[in-house]
């Protein structure tokens, strides 16, 4: 025969029982928020280190320690960095930036035009191709005495 503890709710043999529940209600709380029989010494740092509320500093919700760290990794506000220019935002303002930021224009130097971000490395990569299949149009270019002057250049298009 046993009987279940209404402190600890462990199943206890009938026997022990009186023992166990005098022993069990002094020494011993269940925590309701996990289940978990804590010795009641320990019982404070165990709510401290498990479900004391810590916020989110991306969205401001709050979460229990342990929730907390799993929710960072997919919390939606938690920032991001823009595909252009590595830059961190949050989602919302990240949104906006990368419109603005992939429009902005880098300067070529392999053809000496401007091109969109948002294009760039797939331009760099056609115009490295061309230069290498046709080689004599680089020597009809001028070449310019500062090149490095140009990629200050506003685009003129
Ligand atoms: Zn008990
Ligand atoms: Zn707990
Ligand atoms: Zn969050
Ligand atoms: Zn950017
Ligand atoms: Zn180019």
């Amino acid at each position: 025969m046993s009987t279940s503890c209404s402190n600890c709710l462990k199943t206890i043999p009938l026997e022990v029982f009186v023992l166990h529940e005098a022993h069990c209600v002094r020494f011993l709380s269940l925590c309701e928020l996990c289940n978990v029989v804590v010795p009641k010494k320990l019982k404070l740092s165990h709510d401290e280190t498990n479900h004391r509320l810590t916020e989110c500093e991306f969205c401001c919700q709050k979460f229990e320690g342990k929730k907390l760290s799993l929710h960072k990794t997919s919390c939606k506000a938690r920032p991001r960095p823009c595909l252009y220019c590595g830059a961190y935002f949050d989602l919302y303002t990240l949104i906006n930036h990368e419109d603005t930021c992939g429009n902005r224009t880098e300067y070529c130097s392999s053809c000496g035009s401007y091109i969109i971000i948002k294009e760039y490395d797939e331009h760099i990569d056609l115009c490295i191709l061309q230069d290498s299949l046709y080689p004599e149009s680089l020597k009809q270019k001028p070449s310019s005495p500062h090149p490095a002057k140009k990629k200050l250049k506003k685009n003129t298009e």
